[in-house]
This record gives structure tokens, sequence and C-alpha cells, in this order.
């Protein structure tokens, strides 16, 4: 049984005409989930992420200019690429309480895996600034609270959007509880995730260059990340799932397809399964080709119901 949390609100944020991280994507995602192979789904509402659990990873100063800045009409601007629009706020709450109560559920055994289908997405979002078309790091959050609230010695981030999770890493650089790993397009925006960025000892970068495809990228998670991860022997997985690095993608030059978002999503249940009795949490960040988008989503959580 998987579960998937999502919200309306997720829907309303809209960052403009012509944006890349239009609601159109996580209707396109909701859209190919509504298929009768998914009829099993846990459909379950988000609930706002809590200002405690915002404030473990966020500065107040941060929390307070996102839950100030939504419009009543038109947008404002945060950062380069980074807009907020009449509802955007309450899309960021549900998008980061998603995770939490994710996090909640398997911890609870109320099911072994979810499925956090939230935008705005969230993993350039840094302790201080929106970054990156992302507001709040909804999966820093998540793994704040794991360890927070609920005491875990080891949890894991596993990040396969094309884009390094520079906020994420920014977070958790100097937490050698929370595991950070990460495989990315090298040089691509937000130009941080080099092989020497270590934190201490908890973040492994694996920068593949423009042109790589499916081979480079199987090659470079079976044998430099996934030994790595699971001598870690993490108790909890949770997974930042962009689907930009898909070669229809037009915000890169990576070479994916479907077939390997279910080969990385397999090796991530085995490895829950091998030391976090199978939990694992996985929440939508990029993927801007709506069709690649779909299909590569769907590929994830039809190999997360296993
Ligand atoms: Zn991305």
């Amino acid at each position: 049984m998987l579960r998937l949390y999502t919200h309306a609100s997720c829907l309303r944020h809209d960052p403009g005409p012509g944006h890349a991280e239009s609601p159109l994507r996580l209707k396109a995602v909701l859209q190919a989930l509504d298929a009768d192979r998914f009829a099993a789904l846990d459909r379950v509402e988000a609930p706002r992420a809590t200002r405690e659990q915002l404030l473990r990873v966020h500065d107040a100063a941060h929390v307070d200019r996102v839950l100030g800045s939504a419009p009543l009409e038109d947008r404002v601007q945060l950062d380069p690429d980074t807009w907020m629009s009449p509802g955007s706020d309450e899309a960021a709450l549900r998008a980061a309480g998603a995770t939490c109560a994710a996090v909640d559920a398997v911890l609870a055994g109320q099911a072994p895996r979810a499925f956090c289908a939230v935008r705005p997405p969230g993993h350039h979002a840094t302790p201080g600034e929106a970054m990156g078309f992302c507001l709040f790091n909804s999966i820093a959050v998540a793994a704040a609270h794991a360890v927070a609230a609920h005491g875990l010695q080891r949890v894991l981030i596993a990040d396969f959007d094309v884009h390094h999770g520079n906020g994420t890493q920014d977070i958790f650089e100097r937490e050698p509880r929370v595991m950070f790993v990460s495989s990315h397009q090298s040089p691509l925006y937000p130009e941080t995730g080099f092989a020497h960025e270590h934190g201490v000892g908890n973040v492994i970068n694996a920068p593949l260059p423009g042109g790589a495809g499916s081979m480079e990228f199987r090659e470079t998670w079976h044998h430099e990340l996934l030994p790595r991860m699971h001598a870690f022997k993490p108790q909890l997985v949770l997974v930042s799932a962009g689907f930009d690095a898909h070669r229809d993608d037009p915000l890169a030059d990576l070479r994916l397809g479907t077939e390997d978002y279910a080969w990385i999503t397999h090796q991530l249940v085995e490895l829950a399964h091998a030391h976090a009795g199978g939990r694992l949490v996985s929440s939508l960040e990029g993927g801007y080709d709506l069709r690649a988008l779909a299909a590569s989503a769907a590929a994830h959580v039809e190999a997360l119901l296993y």
C-alpha cells in the first residue's frame, strides 16, 4: 500500500505565463496517477506544515517573508526565477506539510511508503532564501522532522533531480544524522554540488556531464552512490524526486528515459527494505516536459508500490 499526499492548493501557486514551473505540471502528474493501475493508492489530503516544523530548517525571517509575501492579486518576485501568486503561501505550507505527514505515517506503520505530489518544489530553498522556483525546502523539513520529532539517528535523502539540491546540502552539511546524496548535471544551475563537497562526510555529490544518459546514470548510482548509502544503514529513506534529467526535458541536457526512473526507484526501495523496514517518503521536485514528467512520475510511483 502506498500513500499519496497532495492538496488542491498546490495547483493554485502560479509563477506566471510561460514559467516552466506551471500548475500544469502537477495536473499532469495527478492525471497519470488516476490510471486504473493506481486505484489502490491511499489518497490523503496534505496538512499545513507547522511553524515549528519550518523553523527546524529555515530562519524565522524567511518563514515570515514567504508567509507574508503572497499578493492578493498579480505576482511578486522573490529571486530571478521565483515568484509568488495569490495562494503561493498556502501551496508552500501544504507541500512541506505533506512530507512531514508522510514521515509520521510511515514511522507509525500506517503505510510503508508515501509519495507527495506537491508543488512548489523545495530542494533549492536555503535556510534564509527562496530560489530556483522553491519557497520552503519540503524534503529538508521532513528530514529534520524525522530527527527532531521521531529521534531518528540516520536519515538519508536521495536526490536524482537534474539540478543539485543546494538548499538541502546547505541545511544538513554539518548534521551527521542526515546523509545527502545527489546526482545532477554539472555545470548547470545552481552551479554547486562538486564532488569535493563532502559536508562532515555526510554529503555525496555525483556531477554528470551534459549529454550523459542511462548508462552513466546507472553506473554512478550502482558503483559510487548506492554502496555508500547501504553502508550508512538509513532508518528512513527520503527522496527528492525530480524528473528533469529526462531526455525530453527543456531545462537540462541529461538523457534519461522513463525506465531509468523505475530503475532508480527500485534501487531505493531495496535500500529501504534492507535497512529501514521498507520506509520511504518521496516528494516531487522538478520535471518540465509535461508528457515526460507524467510518464516518469508514474513509473516512479509504480515502482514504489512494491
Ligand atoms: Zn530540477
